[in-house]
């Protein structure tokens, strides 16, 4: 089964409260132009995009398999689960 149709199987409830936080985006910024930014390449669900200078955290697409914290190599990420009940859960049947 291919990952996008994997996806299809996980349901999403939004955390209004983001889960994931960036802790400054100046290191940001230097780890774009230094290393290109690996949450970019590693995250299987497109949460990170660098757009208008900045890192865009798209927090609500996140299957939680915590592959960004480990990556970052100046651990500027805040790193959570969403609240009890939030986030994706898998889908049965
Ligand atoms: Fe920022 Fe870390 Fe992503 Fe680099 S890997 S762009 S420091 S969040
Ligand atoms: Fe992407 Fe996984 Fe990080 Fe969520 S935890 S943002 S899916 S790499």
């Amino acid at each position: 089964m291919r990952v996008e149709e994997r996806l299809y199987t996980l349901r999403y409830k939004r955390d209004e409260k983001p889960h994931l936080e960036i802790k400054d985006q100046q290191t940001c910024n230097k780890c774009h132009e230094t290393y290109k930014s690996p949450c970019i390449t590693v995250c299987p669900a497109n949460v990170y995009s660098f757009a208008e200078g900045k890192i865009i955290v798209s927090y609500e697409n996140c299957l939680e398999c915590g592959a960004c914290k480990i990556v970052c190599p100046f651990n500027n990420i805040i790193w959570r689960y969403p609240r009890y009940g939030l986030g994706i859960s898998l889908r049965y049947g």
